[in-house]
């Protein structure tokens, strides 16, 4: 039997999705864009492949920043939730904030990237493995 779809909302409910399980990945970002667009010491983010992933309402309160060459991140543009990141990188998933999804998916976070970018006041005590580098993916 299929799981349910696993809904997900911006903080002021207009935007709302849903995905189907399985996630690609789960893993917590530590890059500086990460950090910022998000005001947080670092964020978790989820891979969804496109045909698993349906936006239910508000796309047309999605706001698109292109944020580097290849990504574009976009947000709610009525109460700044940040949403989603796409990658010409990636052109197969989209990455979803996992903070924004009101129930759970199968996956646990597996690992952190871009650890050597991280904020210095923030304290890891798990033992994920820890990537860096250019790409964020390179063992450390
Ligand atoms: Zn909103
Ligand atoms: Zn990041």
């Amino acid at each position: 039997m299929a799981n349910a779809p696993v809904l997900g909302a911006c903080l002021c409910g207009e935007v709302r999705f849903e995905i189907d399980v399985p996630t690609l990945f789960c893993a917590h970002c530590h890059c500086s864009m990460c950090r910022r667009s998000h005001g947080a010491g670092y964020v978790t983010w989820i891979g969804v492949p496109f045909e698993r992933f349906r936006m239910l309402a508000g796309e047309e309160r999605l706001v698109r920043y292109r944020s580097s060459e290849h990504g574009t991140r976009s947000f709610c543009g009525r109460c700044g939730s940040s949403l989603f990141c796409e990658s010409t990188l990636h052109p197969d998933y989209v990455d979803v904030v996992l903070a924004n999804l009101d129930g759970a998916v199968e996956a646990l976070p597996q690992a952190h990237f871009y650890f050597d970018d991280r904020a210095p006041w923030v304290a890891i005590a798990d033992d994920l493995p820890r990537f860096g580098g250019k790409t964020g993916t390179e063992p450390l």
